[in-house]
């Protein structure tokens, strides 16, 4: 079986880098299973990208088609052109697209316009919150996929809903989960918890890269003020996204306790999460993270496409809401906050899973 696998930005990386190494141990034990890694370039800063490779151990793809940045449409075009290349140039028996990015939509259109299966790893889940590109992406490749490779029991829901017939949807877990508890014991402790003086639960890590938290100068500036009035003088540690970077530079952010920084690569963010007494962020992936490592996660989206993360995790989400953001804080402050437990299948194995379905499926075929 020939597969091809497609990583375009941050969180792809991490989702694939597991799944790398499962059909790699496959391999090993004599299957016939190959596969060519396609980076699009989507990101393609060091911080966002070649770090990760290296951190994770991910083999340096097979081709990069380094089409940076663009409006989505500029970015969706250059995916599809040269991606169709790709598949045109190697042949293979089944595209895999992970998560929710533009690559992930853009690359499973061109695979299954070329007759070629498409298998969704992180398949159904929704946020019904269509002004969100990834929620558009998560749509598009869902109407086209032929296998959907799901985290939670709310996506295998959403697919049943849609007409999705049971035999293609196999819920396995969450890859992010197998990256985060294999490199848990490598998590590294950054220069700045020295520097800064930093102890464990005296500080809060934050992250903001959704457009309508970071595409709005006053709005992004009134948040940022809300959520300092809110920290106890606390360190918040804050790597900055490229994305929010262009933004913020033309504001004059400044607190004592807010610390800006570049992103941090995985094992150092992951090792600042761990040991925080909250992170406060707009990302979907962190809010699982907080949820296996049991740390409180405020969310400042009014929807998540991960329910699970509230509903059995640590996650609340508050949007830009003062009110739910102030009875956020005095929650945690007064130890209140869930422990949660760990979403069912986010075991570490998920990977494992998904190519041993492969390969039954395939050989059925
Ligand atoms: N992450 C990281 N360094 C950072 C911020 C995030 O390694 O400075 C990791 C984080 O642990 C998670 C992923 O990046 O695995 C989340 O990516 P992002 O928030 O960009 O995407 P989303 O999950 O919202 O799609």
């Amino acid at each position: 079986m020939n597969i091809t696998l497609v990583a375009g930005a941050r969180p792809n990386f991490i989702k694939v880098a597991p799944i790398i190494e499962a059909i790699t141990r496959q391999k090993a034990r004599g299957m016939a299973i190959n596969y060519r890694l396609i980076h699009t370039g989507q990101h393609y800063d060091t911080n966002l990208s070649a770090r990760f490779f290296e951190e994770l151990n991910i083999p340096t793809p097979d081709l990069n088609l380094e089409v940076g940045s663009g409006t989505q449409a500029e970015q969706t075009a250059a995916i599809m052109i040269g991606f169709e290349r790709e598949l045109h140039q190697n042949p293979c028996d089944l595209v895999i697209v992970v998560g929710d990015v533009t690559s992930t939509m853009a690359c499973a259109i061109v695979a299954k316009k070329a007759h070629i299966q498409v298998a969704h790893v992180e398949a159904g889940i929704r946020s019904g919150d269509l002004n969100m590109p990834e929620e558009i992406n998560r749509m598009v490749t869902d109407s086209i996929t032929d296998y959907f490779f799901t985290t939670s029991t709310y996506a295998n829901a959403h697919l049943k809903r849609l007409g999705v017939p049971e035999s293609k949807i196999f819920f396995v877990g969450n890859v992010m989960i197998d990256t985060l508890m294999k490199h848990a014991p490598r998590f590294k402790r950054p220069p700045l918890w020295e520097a800064l003086g930093l102890s464990a639960k005296q500080y809060f890590v934050l992250t903001l890269h959704r457009p309508h938290n970071v595409d709005h100068p006053q709005e992004l500036d009134q948040l940022i003020a809300r959520i300092v009035s809110h920290s106890q003088g606390l360190p918040l540690i804050f790597p900055v996204h490229p994305r929010t970077q262009t933004l913020l530079g033309g504001l004059q952010v400044s607190y004592d306790n807010l610390h800006l920084i570049a992103p941090l690569g995985y094992l150092e963010f992951n090792y600042l999460v761990k040991h925080a007494l909250a992170v406060i962020t707009d990302s979907g992936g962190i809010t699982e993270e907080a949820t296996v490592m049991h740390v409180p996660c405020i969310t400042l989206r009014d929807t998540t496409e991960r329910p699970e993360t509230c509903a059995m995790g640590t996650n609340i989400l508050v949007g830009n809401d003062p009110k739910l953001m102030e009875t956020a804080f005095n929650r945690l402050y007064s130890g209140q906050w869930q422990e949660g437990v760990i979403p069912e299948l986010w075991d570490g194995q998920t990977a494992t899973r998904i190519v041993d379905h492969l390969i039954a499926l395939f050989k059925s075929s």
